[in-house]
């Protein structure tokens, strides 16, 4: 439902929609809409009469979230005139959502940044792209010789392709810190960490599409109905198949409508609710048992803790009736294969790491892992939050999830043919070089805490914010205060994202104009580890740059450009993007991103339609036997031909057609208990019929394997593992004999290096429930955690709940993606939602005399006060407020409109609720907490 209200001007636009919507125009419609010229090269503005028309379709992928649908983008003399969804991709089949409908505004781009600007005086200025970089690296350079390297933050972007991910990372190790990060931190960041501790690997397990062999699917904190939509077309085949839907969630979402079965669930309750539904697993023997014995560790630790999950205690905690929780877990366990699909109401929590554990566990006591049907499948946000991850720029990580310590910095110093001890010069230390740096969650923070706090020789004092929306982060008014303080703000976007207008300065303050995806070509992700080639569909519109080339001239003005491209060719200042991707394919063993060559990329994307819809293998052509997109790990060289992995885990394959098992990464043993598999639980066709540790030189020497490596192989082998063997040949031959290159090992339930081994229910912050605080209290406060001290149980400490006695939480809408400058500039998807909103319980509603449509305040904690129009809506229950996160633009209540550079304010603008969230961060990965809060309303 939307809360538009429709004047005359709005009443013109919405025709407008309607007559020039992409995917439906004809030539007539269109031409209406073709002062194109003025925004493309020269070349193609000035028709040639009688000139032939050269039309081309470029195939390329849409930008906004991670399903990794394929557009036609039909491009006439340089101008992109039309799209069609394409009907021959086996991940979207034609379909496409509104946001995916819309991407040819980028081809028009009217709030644009066009070119390089600098507040001056409190006023945007016009600068020459030569001038930015060079006052912009004077800058730089200053600050590294007076502050040292560790001064820059550099926030990266999940809509950078692989490529650029991978540079970025790169860019910012040859700078000589760790500080970088991406969006991934405040979406998955838990997900990744809790994953990869239980299974091996920190990805989504099955596909989109695999959904079809699902009997039933339990979607906890995820609404794909809105936040990734073509998804729900697989789901929804899955249930005319027969399967059974069941959705927990707080607020009645537009995918709970669609459910057999709905929870309505307390915030932040989520693992006692899994442990509940666990319990009765167990109480009625419905576990697998012969998959925990062979292939788990530590499930006896997590009966433990679920025996005190009794169905009275679940439902005081959560809220939920125990013949609701009982319906759930018979729903799952006797509708075998069943998945579980989570997103952001499960991640981003104080707690998130333990509800991803929680919920992993759940998946191995089923047997649910490795099987077609089954599975963990986490949704990611935009669409290359999975590649960025995987190979860009981590704050605790180099490429490929390699960390930090020595061995991997070495491992890239040969890889990029840089001397080691040059590279660890770069760094104000060695222990520097090996710490993790400051998470994009906090940098704030680091521009603020007191500097004797920090675990780093100093403050932040510049920040880079390349295709990040700052109204993504919590506490904007700390992020503000934050900004005001720093030397330099750079803003590289293709739309002057809410950076640009909420800071508050006079000057340094840099927009510098990057291209969109569609303006180059290269490597995306999609969530389930299908990798896609887009081309590039137009040229750069006005003065944007490719991401990779602004990172080579900051590069070439800060002295280390010869470094950053020494095996990459650069033609015209831009680095070549098959280049780049070879680099990550001679590097990246750990995940195997080494078998994605560009050519095996773009064979995949010219001949989509050979891949089979439900099992994504190419059933003929070129790629036949191939999985679509070569999901990771695509193990060995490009010339091993390996498949792809379409389901991790599984036994059924062998590891050359695909299969895997649980990754040996934690040892052969802990506490006298193996973590290897059982005996005879192994991959198909394997040699080795048991578990097995991970390969190394000494173990294929002791196999008597370790002459069928060439001499070649051999040399470059000896003292190596699988993951830094840069010949190959160490995975080439185990695969050769069955053997899975990481090792045959056991799913940890149990994991001792964390906070809670086995994850224990702990009340949110804010929470208020004061009864449980005292029974499940949060963490100890942190001195130093990602170099800043971390505050837990000094906040829960303080009772908000009489003054504030709502409990808020937030989400997505279909219309806009992530921050939303970019979308809420589309003409076409602002028509949809036109206004900021917090949907309210009528009861909660009549308490402060609000009505639908009426402006209210929410106030939060912090002292933020938000205004936005009332949805009063029985979708939430009594004393729970939601709000979409997608907005910005307004400040408390200000519009900010004459804030942003002349034209560049997005069509709609709204209250950030991001302005009003509170303290509150991840155990672990720093992830914050957007889920579960507090406030109070005011009608305004
Ligand atoms: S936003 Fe997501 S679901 Fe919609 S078209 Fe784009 S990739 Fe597909």
């Amino acid at each position: 439902m939307s809360l538009q209200k429709i004047t005359p001007d709005e009443g013109r636009r919405r025709r407008r929609f309607l007559v020039g919507a992409g995917i439906t125009a004809g030539a007539g419609a269109l031409a209406r809409h073709l002062p194109l010229n003025i925004m493309q090269p020269a070349a193609a503005a000035d028709p040639v009469p009688n000139a032939p028309v050269k039309t081309e379709i470029k195939h390329t992928v849409c930008s906004h979230c991670s399903v990794g649908c394929s557009v036609e983008a039909v491009v006439s003399n340089g101008v992109w005139v039309r799209q069609e969804p394409a009907f021959d991709s086996p991940l979207n089949m034609g379909a496409h959502c509104a946001k995916g409908a819309s991407v040819r505004e980028h081809g028009f781009g009217e709030h644009r940044l066009r070119y390089p600007m600098k507040l001056v005086k409190g006023k945007y200025q016009r600068i020459s792209w030569d001038q930015a970089i060079d006052e912009i690296g004077e800058r730089l350079l200053a600050l590294r010789q007076n502050a040292g390297p560790d001064a820059l933050m550099v926030i990266g972007s999940s809509k950078h392709n692989n490529e650029q991910a991978y540079l970025l990372r790169k860019w910012v190790s040859l700078w000589g810190s760790n500080n970088v990060d991406h969006q991934a931190r405040i979406c998955h960041s838990t997900t990744v960490a809790g994953v990869a501790q239980t299974y091996g690997y920190g990805a989504m397990t099955n596909s989109f599409n695999d959904l079809h062999y699902s009997k039933a699917v339990l979607f906890i904190g995820s609404n794909p109905a809105e936040a990734h939509p073509i998804s729900m077309l697989h789901f929804l085949h899955a249930k005319e198949l027969g399967a059974k839907m069941i959705v927990i969630d707080p607020r009645f979402t537009r995918t709970a409508r669609f459910a057999h079965h709905y929870i309505r669930i307390r915030p932040g309750t989520d693992i006692a609710l899994v442990w509940g539904i666990l319990w009765h697993i167990f109480a009625n023997g419905w576990e697998d048992r012969k998959f925990i014995a062979d292939r788990t560790y530590g499930m006896e630790e997590v009966r433990k803790e679920v025996a005190k999950w009794t169905p009275e205690k679940v439902s005081d905690v959560t809220g939920v009736p125990e013949a609701a929780v009982r319906t759930a877990a018979e729903m799952l366990a006797l509708n075998r294969p069943s998945s579980v699909v989570w997103c952001m109401g499960i991640t981003q929590h104080h707690v998130g790491t333990a509800n991803v554990r929680a919920l992993s566990i759940l998946q191995l006591a089923l047997g649910n892992i490795g099987v077609p049907g089954g599975g963990a499948n986490i949704y990611r946000g935009h669409d290359n939050v999975q590649g960025a991850t995987d190979v860009g720029p981590n704050a605790d990580s180099l490429p490929g999830y390699y960390g930090l310590a020595e061995g991997a910095w070495k491992h890239f110093a040969t890889v990029w043919d840089v001397d080691y001890e040059w590279l660890k010069g770069r760094f104000g230390s060695k222990e520097l070089m090996e710490k993790p740096g400051i998470t994009v969650s906090r940098w704030y923070d680091a521009v603020n805490e007191q500097a004797q706090y920090m675990d780093q020789p100093s403050n932040l004092r510049a920040v880079f914010y390349w295709g990040h929306a700052p109204n993504s982060q919590t506490r904007l008014p700390d992020m503000k205060a934050a900004m005001q303080k720093l030397d330099m703000l750079v803003v590289i976007d293709p739309y002057p994202s809410l950076t640009a207008a909420m800071h508050g300065r006079q000057d340094g303050v840099y927009l510098l104009p990057a291209a969109s995806q569609f303006e180059t070509q290269g490597s995306v992700t999609a969530s389930n580890r299908s990798i896609q080639w887009r081309e590039r569909v137009i040229q750069p519109l006005f003065e944007c740059k490719t991401d990779h080339e602004i990172m080579y001239l900051f590069a070439r003005k800060l002295g280390f450009a010869e470094q950053l491209c020494k095996r990459i060719k650069v033609v015209h200042n831009e680095p070549v993007v098959e280049d780049i991707l070879r680099e990550i394919n001679r590097s990246c063993w750990t995940i195997g991103y080494t078998g994605c060559s560009p050519e095996r990329l773009k064979l995949h994307m010219e001949n989509k339609h050979t891949f089979n819809p439900t099992t994504l293998r190419a059933e003929s052509g070129p790629c036949k036997g191939d999985y679509y997109g070569l999901p990771w790990p695509c193990w060995g060289t490009p010339e091993m031909k390996h498949p792809g992995t379409p389901i991790l885990y599984d036994l059924s394959k062998p590891i050359a057609q695909g299969g895997l098992p649980f990754r040996a990464n934690w040892g052969v043993e802990h506490d006298g208990q193996s973590l290897l598999a059982a005996d005879g639980s192994t991959n198909r066709d394997s040699e080795i019929d048991t578990g097995y540790p991970e390969f190394d030189h000494v173990f294929l020497k002791k196999l008597g394997w370790w002459a069928e490596l060439t001499p070649a192989e051999q040399a470059a082998a000896e003292g190596k593992n699988w993951k830094t063997d840069l010949s190959g040949g160490i995975i080439r031959v185990a695969i050769a004999h069955g053997c899975a290159p990481y090792g045959n090992a056991r799913a940890r339930c149990h994991v001792w290096n964390f906070p809670d081994p086995v994850p224990v229910h702990r009340e949110p912050l804010l929470s208020p429930r004061r009864d449980l605080v005292a029974k499940y209290p949060t963490y100890d406060d942190k001195a130093n955690f990602w170099r800043l001290p971390t505050l837990y149980k000094s906040v829960q400490a303080v009772d908000f709940s009489k003054d504030y006695p709502l409990i808020m939480t937030s989400g997505r809408l279909v219309e806009y993606e992530g921050g939303g400058e970019e979308t809420r500039s589309n003409p076409w998807l602002a028509e949809l939602q036109q206004h900021m909103f917090c949907e309210v319980n009528p009861q909660d509603a009549a308490q402060v005399g609000a009505k639908l449509g009426e402006y209210i305040w929410i106030e939060t904690p912090t002292g933020a006060r938000l205004k936005m129009m009332a949805m009063v809506t029985p979708r939430v229950p009594p004393g729970t407020v939601w709000m979409p996160f997608h907005f910005g633009g307004w400040w408390m209540g200000e519009d900010l409109e004459k804030h942003y550079p002349e034209g560049g304010a997005p069509e709609v603008r709204g209250e950030s609720v991001n302005t009003g969230w509170t303290y509150g961060y991840d155990a672990v990965t720093m992830m914050q907490e957007t889920k579960v809060s507090l406030c109070r309303l005011a009608r305004a």
